[in-house]
């Protein structure tokens, strides 16, 4: 048995850091293999993203029946899902009963935030710190960090004078904002902003939305889901599942295959109507050709112009809220429910920030073009230092002592996003390198994690004591990542998918392009190749 004293310091075989889908089910599975694990979370509860996320309209936009847990029959048949797309509210009750169903809690630490890990070469066992004074040291070490869980606030001049509320989609009060009789300003148009739009402008006096990029977003079709739909979601899940873990995506809705440079301009309607009627990520499915190819984006482009100005009563406000300049996709989509409507409210005024752009907060509003919007409460939906921020957050320090800020000084290294060259022992779930935000969160997490528990199970058996990615297979994944990426048009945006949005941040495409099907059967290959790769010491 492992040598445990307290949560305070002691001996573990491994530490998770995040409560979140990954965090748990990196728990129950390492458990299951006679570990002893601590898992590490900031937060007051598990649930990672679906803790802290609670702004109004808070809604995952995969649909409930792909977005669970694959691994327990029981836990599948036991929970029953109330509407297509699931809301913060129930997908963090679910991520409770997980918790309690697999007796998770006592060995997940909350209200802690690590703060460093350092892999110790004489002893070879990471030393792990928290903020709450702990000190751990432990074999294995993963990150379950989450990729969008470090939240960001522009310092606009003068907000620190601002004499009303502010608040961050990503850290919403648990006890809900009332913004009744209240004129509010949202500021951001991602996924975040378009959500909690519609619901605020419902509620406030006065909504004003500043602008500064218009997104590509498609309405849900959300509905409550009926017996039928919720007994077939159960019955027919093990089949969508294995489908969707070879797809490109991890979604379960079939790409068409069709290229839009060979269809017909009615072929090509047809198809986006289609998709547009289905609701959703559907959209990514409909040609083989949108993402890769200028001309065939452009039609997507001109797809989404047609259908705002259709929404949006006045068309000046349509023009403003049309997405140009960069490729349709370049920008994670939205899914919404009635985002481009709620601008025929009398309500609510959209600024363009490319026209007028904010210039400071007083105590009583926002400066924009040389006007002043007077508000009451100010909503940022201004997005996450992505995918490399709550790592770098850390202190983590390998061999020699090395920094990972410094070794990914220039932008992430990985080798398959699941190990960095350096970092013994170290793993990462869904890290950059990896499908990851490109793909149905919770397949990459289950394929993650099931690989991790795989190669360190593999390692205990063969008694080899160190796992370490060989910079060399790291190089050519790093390169192998960019080229795919650099042959589609994705790197064109000024997106948070390569760190537009972080002054300063390297510009690099942090998910990996290449499909969730291929890039799982990489990772199978390179365990049957005893770990190609990788470096084992015994
Ligand atoms: P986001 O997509 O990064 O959007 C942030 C918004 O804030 C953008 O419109 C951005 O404009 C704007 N912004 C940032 N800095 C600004 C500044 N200084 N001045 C004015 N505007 C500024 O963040 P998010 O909406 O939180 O979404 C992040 C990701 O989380 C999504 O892409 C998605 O993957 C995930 N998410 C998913 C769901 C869901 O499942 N339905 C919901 C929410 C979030 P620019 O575009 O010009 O930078």
């Amino acid at each position: 048995m492992p040598e445990i004293s307290s949560s305070r310091t002691g001996r573990y075989d491994a530490v998770v850091v995040g409560a979140g889908f990954g965090g748990m089910y990196m728990l129950h599975r390492l458990r299951e293999q006679g570990l002893s694990v601590r898992v590490f979370e900031a937060g007051s509860g598990v649930g990672g993203t679906w803790f802290w996320n609670r702004y109004p309209g808070a809604r995952c936009d995969v649909e409930s029946v792909d977005y669970q847990f694959s691994f327990s029959e029981e836990l599948l048949r036991e929970w029953t899902w109330t509407e297509r797309y699931p809301a913060q509210a129930e997908l963090l009750a679910y991520l409770n009963h997980v918790a309690d169903r697999f007796d998770l809690r006592r060995d997940i630490q909350l209200n802690t935030r690590v703060t460093g890990a350092t892999f110790d070469e004489d002893t070879q066992f990471w030393q792990v710190e928290t903020d709450g004074g702990d000190r751990i040291s432990a074999t294995y070490v993963v990150m379950a960090t989450g990729c969008l869980s470090v939240p960001r606030t522009p310092s606009f001049t003068g907000l620190q004078d601002f004499a009303g509320a502010t608040y961050h989609t990503s850290s919403w009060p648990h006890e809900g904002v009332d913004f009744t009789g209240k004129r509010v300003a949202v500021i951001g148009t991602g996924s975040s902003g378009i959500q909690s739009i519609p619901l605020i402008a419902e509620q406030a006096e006065q909504l004003t939305v500043f602008q500064r990029t218009p997104n590509h977003s498609v309405p849900a079709g959300n509905h409550a889901l009926d017996a039928d739909e919720q007994r077939e979601g159960v019955e027919r899940f093990a089949e969508k599942r294995r489908y969707a873990t070879g797809t490109f995506t991890g979604l379960t809705l079939p790409d068409t295959g069709l290229l839009a440079n060979e269809s017909t301009p009615e072929q090509r309607d047809a198809v986006y109507e289609e998709r547009w009627r289905q609701g959703g990520l559907a959209m990514y499915g409909a040609f083989a050709d949108m993402l890769v190819d200028e001309k065939a984006n452009a039609t997507a482009h001109e797809f989404f112009s047609a259908k705002i100005h259709e929404k949006v009563a006045d068309p000046e406000v349509a023009e403003k809220l049309t997405p140009r300049g960069y490729p349709f996709g370049g920008k994670r989509i939205c899914v919404d429910t009635n985002y481009f409507e709620t601008f025929n409210r009398d309500n609510v005024t959209l600024v363009d920030l490319h026209a007028e752009p904010i210039e400071r907060i007083t105590p009583g509003g926002i400066v924009a073009g040389g006007r002043e919007h007077a508000v009451d409460a100010v909503v940022f939906a201004t997005g996450f230092d992505a995918m490399t921020g709550a790592l770098l957050a850390m202190d983590i320090r390998g061999r020699d002592g090395r920094a990972l800020q410094e070794t990914w000084a220039a932008g992430p290294r990985t080798y398959l996003g699941l190990a960095v060259a350096g970092f013994p022992n170290m793993f990462l779930v869904t890290g950059p390198g990896s499908p990851s935000v490109f793909s149905n969160m919770i397949v990459s997490i289950e394929q993650h994690v099931d690989w991790i528990t795989d190669a360190i199970e593999r390692l205990r058996a063969d008694g080899v004591r160190l796992m370490e990615a060989d910079p060399k297979a790291e190089d050519a994944w790093v390169a192998h990542v960019n080229e795919v990426a650099d042959s589609t048009l994705l790197p064109r945006a000024n997106s948070w998918y390569v760190g537009a949005n972080v002054t300063g941040k390297p510009r690099i495409f942090m998910p990996y392009l290449g499909g969730v099907g291929p890039y799982r059967q990489r990772c199978d290959e390179v365990a049957a190749q005893n770990y190609d790769g990788f470096q084992l010491v015994g």
